[in-house]
Parts: structure tokens; sequence; C-alpha cells
């Protein structure tokens, strides 16, 4: 513990953002860097409770009371050798986890609780910048091979492990960029894309390979990969999204969210955009959604000069005896107002959306919403809705941005011709804890496997998957386990 009596005498800093009207006119990121002094006192807040909560709390299982007592005492170092322990990219998750630490900090019972997503981002930035993090082989080699399908955080943090345990590993990427959701999906505001490449520059002086631009099951043969590697991991995502089929769903300006945030990450990258431009500028724009894809969509709309941004959620508002129970993702709805709400937009819920109106022309003009009532059961959970009478309207609106989230992967292609087993979902079919599909040398890990989840749980399920990968080509494996367990 660094300072016992940190927690008494210091209240939590939250980090300072760019003015809203300013961070508008770019796409960087705009949460400013604490000063180190101000770093310093939130280390000192940890009160090392006894039972770190915040440390179950993490998928990581990150060491916080530890890590928090070297940053207080200025040893950087140490803290981040404490902190790569757990975590391979602590550069993502220092700024895009909705951090359940936080929710977990015992100090959080009757004050905020410790800034620590912030502290471990600058743990991470200040050990790049003193140059602590250097690309490092494996010693030895075992001259096995593993493939590694989808380059998001889940396949990144597997292949980072399986190279550190010895083995060779090709990581295959259908996109041009590896990265997966951190590259092509979260915008530069939440994450910029020098943090990514930064990461991909080191992992390949570190021997791994990426082959970006192969589909598997496309344009790579899957009997290939079966015949040259000893293991495949499957890391593809959770890619199918859900739609909406109201009538006049083909109207010219109805969109899958990802479709228009995966353009506007290729156009900051000066990148051509492939196909039709989905722009917002000057568009009243609906985003049906709530959660954080429907977020990330209202960000991209403002900065790209919409007239207006409003977003429907048909969940109800929720009522705070109702938290618990909550489904995604209408929980993160109540705990989050994000950066994207404070930059302007209307919000609704318990909105049903009926119809896209089309113009002459096929091009959309307006929706047709309606307000639901819904019915709530014993245990707070919403189960049927009713339409509230005279509530249904027209509202202008020339772009409409599904944001509803994803159902699970991509069968065609890969999974249905592996023959891999899915669970009742449609997510591929390998128990938690050991990650292993009905074909034994195949394993699953991240959205793929879990549904749509969070980038602490892809680097999680990466990092278990990778050590039953190991225990499987070797027979046993040193890799770090988050619970122990052998
Ligand atoms: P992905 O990141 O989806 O990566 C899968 C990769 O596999 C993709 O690059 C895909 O192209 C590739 N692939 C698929 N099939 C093949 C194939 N056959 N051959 C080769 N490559 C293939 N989480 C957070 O924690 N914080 C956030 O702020 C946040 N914001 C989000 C915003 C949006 C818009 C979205 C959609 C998600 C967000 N998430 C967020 C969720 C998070 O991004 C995902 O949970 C995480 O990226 C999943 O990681 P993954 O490695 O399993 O899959």
């Amino acid at each position: 513990m660094g300072k016992v009596t940190g927690f008494l005498e210091f209240e939590r800093t939250a980090p300072l953002k760019e003015d809203a009207k300013e961070r508008l006119k770019h796409y960087n990121e705009f949460v400013k860097n604490f000063e180190l002094e101000e770093v310093n006192k939130e280390a000192a807040r940890c009160m090392d409770c006894g039972v770190p909560f915040c440390q179950s709390g993490c998928p990581l299982g990150n060491v916080i009371p530890e890590f928090n007592e070297a940053v207080y005492k200025g040893d950087w170092h140490l803290a981040s050798t404490i902190l790569l322990s757990t975590n391979n990219f602590p550069e993502f998750t220092g700024r895009i986890c909705p951090a359940p630490c936080e929710s977990a900090c015992v100090l959080g019972i009757n004050k905020s609780p410790v800034s620590i997503e912030e502290i471990e981002k600058h743990i991470i930035e200040i050990a790049f910048e003193k140059g602590y993090i250097k690309a490092e082989q494996p010693l030895i080699r075992t001259g096995k091979k593993v493939a590694v399908i989808g380059s998001g955080p889940a396949g990144l943090a597997a292949a980072a492990q399986l190279n550190r345990a010895g083995h060779e590993v090709v990581v295959y990427e259908r996109d041009d960029t590896p990265g997966g959701l951190l590259n092509y999906g979260i915008p530069d505001f939440k994450l910029q894309k020098d943090v990514v490449t930064r990461r991909i520059a080191l992992m390949e002086k570190e021997g791994i390979v990426f082959k970006c631009n192969s589909n598997v099951g496309v344009n790579v043969e899957i009997n290939t990969l079966l015949r040259d590697y000893q293991s495949i991991i499957l890391a593809g995502g959770s890619t199918i999204p859900r739609d909406l089929p109201a009538t006049g769903r083909d109207a010219k300006g109805v969109h899958f969210a990802m479709d228009f945030l995966k353009q506007q990450n290729k156009r900051v990258k000066g990148f051509a955009v492939g196909g039709e431009d989905i722009l917002a500028t000057g568009k009243d724009v609906i985003v049906i959604g709530g959660g954080d894809t429907g977020s990330d969509c209202i960000g991209t709309s403002n900065r790209q000069g919409a007239k207006s941004v409003t977003q429907f959620e048909i969940m109800p508002m929720p009522a705070e005896k109702r938290t618990n129970n909550m489904p995604w993702p209408t929980y993160p709805m109540l705990l989050k107002v994000t950066s994207s709400h404070e930059e302007g937009c209307e919000r609704g819920w318990g909105v049903n959306t009926k119809e896209f109106i089309k113009d002459e022309n096929g091009n959309l003009k307006a929706v047709k919403v309606v307000d639901v009532e819904w019915e709530i059961d014993a245990n707070g959970r919403p189960m049927n809705f009713k339409e509230k009478a005279g509530t249904e309207r027209d509202l202008p609106c020339q772009l409409v941005l599904l944001a509803m989230g994803f159902l699970h992967p991509q069968k065609e292609g890969l999974i249905e011709k592996l023959g891999v087993e899915l669970d009742n979902r449609g997510n591929v079919k390998a128990e938690e804890g050991k990650y292993q599909t009905n074909i034994a040398k195949i394993f699953a890990a991240g959205d793929v496997r879990r549904g749509q989840s969070l980038v602490v749980w892809a680097i999680s399920e990466g990092r278990e998957t990778a050590r039953k990968v190991d225990q499987y080509l070797m027979g046993h494996s040193s890799l770090p386990s988050k619970d122990g367990i052998p």
C-alpha cells in the first residue's frame, strides 16, 4: 500500500476531456493525460483492501493494488512489469475498457472508485516512452506451428502468448490491416490507430507473421491450414449484425452501423472506402440501438456534420431497481452517458421503429416510430411490449444506422467448411476454460465463441486459449492462467 491515508486525503480525479465543440473538429483521441502528480494521488487512493475485488472484477485478473503501489512509489518499470504479467495490451484496455475493475473497487462503496483505467493507460504509455517495452523473441522455438484466424484482440493475445511459448504463429486476417474491431469498428476518437499499429509492429519484431487480405475459407484454403499447422485458433469475431426487417428496409439510406463506422476508420487512414460513401453530413440521422456501437455512430455522425442525431432504444428507460436484471444493451445505458452523448444527440427509450418511408426514388425520407410500454415481470425484467396509443409519428431523416447488436459469427465459408459445432446461439461451441471445439486441433477465442462482448474479455480468452493450445501441443504449459489453474 503506497499511502495508508491516501483514500481519506484525496478525491477521485477524472481525466479532463477536450471541449466537445473543439473535439468534434477532429477524429483524434480527446481525453487529456493526467499530470504525474495526479496519477500519483490516484494510486495513493488505493486502500489495498485485503480482498482485492478489483482484481476479481477484471476478466484478466489484473493485479491492481500491486501496480498502484509501484505507481505511488514512482517505480514505473515495476508497475509495467506487474501490469503486463496479466494483460498483453494495456494500451487498448486503458483507453476503451468499461473498467469492471472500477465498478468492483471497494472504495466505491462510499466514495468514488480509484481511476484504475487511467492509471493503467499511464503505466503503459510511460513504459513505451521510457523504452521499457522491447520486442522479446522467445529463447527456444518448439518447431510447432499455429494458425490464428482473425487479428482482433482475442487473436492478437493468443498469438502473443503462443509466440512467447516458442511456437511459430501466423495470423490470418481478411481485412487489409490487422487489429479486428480495434482497427475497423471502434472510432479513432476512442482509440487512435497508431496505438494499434505500434503493438502490431512490436509483435512482428517478436516473430509473429501477419497475413492480411487472407480470408480463410475464401481465398485461403482451409485444407492447407489443416495440413500445415499443428493447431488452429478461430478468433474471427461475431460479425453478423441484427437486422430490422420493417417495411421499407430496402430504402436507400438505411445502413448497418459497421458499414458506416468502418468507412470512417478508412477515411482517417487515407484509404479508399470501397463502394458507395455512407455519410451523415447535412443529414438528420437516426441511430437505432442503444449500446456502444450506437454511441460510436453518434460521435461519428456529429464529426461528419450531421444536421441532427437521434438515438432510439426499444428497451425501456431503465429504472434503478431493475439494474441487476437488465440484459445487454440496456444496463450500460443506465450507467453510461458516453462522451458521444455529451457531444449532442436526442435519446429516446421505449421506441419501436415500424417503417422506413421512401420518396419516389427509393430514398429514405422518414421513419415511422411508436412509443411502447413494457410489461415488467416479477424480477423486474421487461417481457413484452404494447404500443402506446396516439404516439405513432413520422420523423424526417435521410440516414438510419442500425446498431442493434450482433447475432453470431459468419457461418458461410470458414465455419461451415470446417464443420465445427455451434452452440444454441450460433457461436462456435467450445467450453469456457477449455476453448477446444469438437475438432481436437481447433480452438476458439473471443466473440466468435462468447458472442459480442468486450475487448478485455477477448484478450482474456486469447490468453487462456493460448495456454490450452500450448498444453495440447506440448502436454504441459508454463504460460500463466488467470486463475492459476493448471
Ligand atoms: P474482432 O475484434 O471482431 O476481430 C475478428 C477479426 O477476424 C476481424 O478483423 C475479422 O476481419 C477477422 N476474420 C473473421 N473471419 C475471418 C476469416 N475467415 N479469415 C480471416 N480473418 C477473419 N469493447 C470494449 O471493450 N470497449 C469499447 O469501447 C468497444 N466499442 C465497440 C464499438 C463497436 C462499434 C463494436 C462493434 C464493438 C465494440 N466493442 C468494445 C466490442 C469489442 O470490440 C469486441 O468485443 C472485440 O473486438 C472482440 O474481439 P475478437 O478478437 O473476438 O474479434
